[in-house]
């Protein structure tokens, strides 16, 4: 049973006070919810406050990204052990935005998913393809290509959460289809059975991409999809806690 799993990713958005402002609004909305889970990914400047605040709550402070290396001359880097010290518990790793405007790899991101499980931090792994890539029919090329790449050598899929990410879908108002969502989940799980057999069937795939109160029943509804990478609808607590919900908005 994959219990379902809805993660708020704020970017570069919110200062502490806000925050801790937008938790004072959440956190009451939610608080009845006990067969889903919720995590938030703010900024690494609010990881500690937030993580204060979520403490005795059962939403699950996560980060935006990591470094590889334990500690040394990374000047602006952050390490999984400075997270881990803060009591996150997972780390987006592989969003399109650090693949983008961070030239990041697939041989990095493998690099940080590998540091990150080293210690004990729980990963959730972005893949997805860029218009031209769909639009060439290359979509289920480009997943293969980013999962055997982001998974080299990961023996034990147990720490990894997947979120499949259309990068046209990112911050556009563009949604996926339903077909187009099923078809990419069904391909995920068929790529991550043939690499970790029957201990793919725990491993969850979320869906990112323009998600809100309006299309959550939809997606949600999907089969294979375990769940939301949420960006710009998380950003307001009454329209996240919606997306929790799954209700939709009046
Ligand atoms: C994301 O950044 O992971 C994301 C899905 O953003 P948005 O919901 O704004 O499309």
């Amino acid at each position: 049973m994959r219990m379902k799993f809805f993660v708020a990713n704020w970017k570069m958005n919110k200062t502490v006070k806000e925050s801790l402002n937008f938790l004072r609004d959440f956190i009451p909305l939610i608080k009845e919810i006990k067969d889903r889970e919720i995590g938030i990914a703010p900024t690494f400047v609010c990881l500690e406050s937030v993580g204060k605040t979520l403490e005795n709550t059962p939403i699950k402070l996560c980060a935006q990204n990591v470094f590889y290396e334990k500690k040394g001359a990374y000047t602006g880097e952050i390490s999984p052990t400075m997270l881990k010290d803060l009591n996150v518990e997972y780390v987006i790793i592989g969003h399109s935005e650090r693949r983008k405007y961070f030239q990041e790899t697939d041989e990095v991101i493998n690099r940080k998913i590998k540091a990150s499980i080293d210690e004990q931090l729980k990963v959730i792994f972005c893949i997805g393809e860029i218009i031209e890539e769909r639009q060439s029919n290359m979509t289920f090329d480009v997943l293969k290509r980013q999962i055997e790449k982001g998974l080299e050598n990961i023996n034990n899929p147990s720490s990894i959460v997947l979120a499949y990410e259309p990068v046209w879908a990112i911050g556009t108002g563009i949604v996926a289809s339903e077909k187009q969502i099923e078809e990419a989940h069904a391909f995920i799980r068929d790529k991550l059975k043939e690499i970790y057999s029957e201990k793919a069937d725990s491993v969850r795939i979320l869906y990112g991409g323009s998600v809100t109160p309006e299309n959550i029943h939809a997606i949600i509804n999907i089969d294979n999809v375990d769940g939301v990478l949420v960006g710009g609808a998380s950003l307001d607590a009454q329209k996240f806690s919606k997306i929790v919900k799954y209700e939709k908005q009046k």
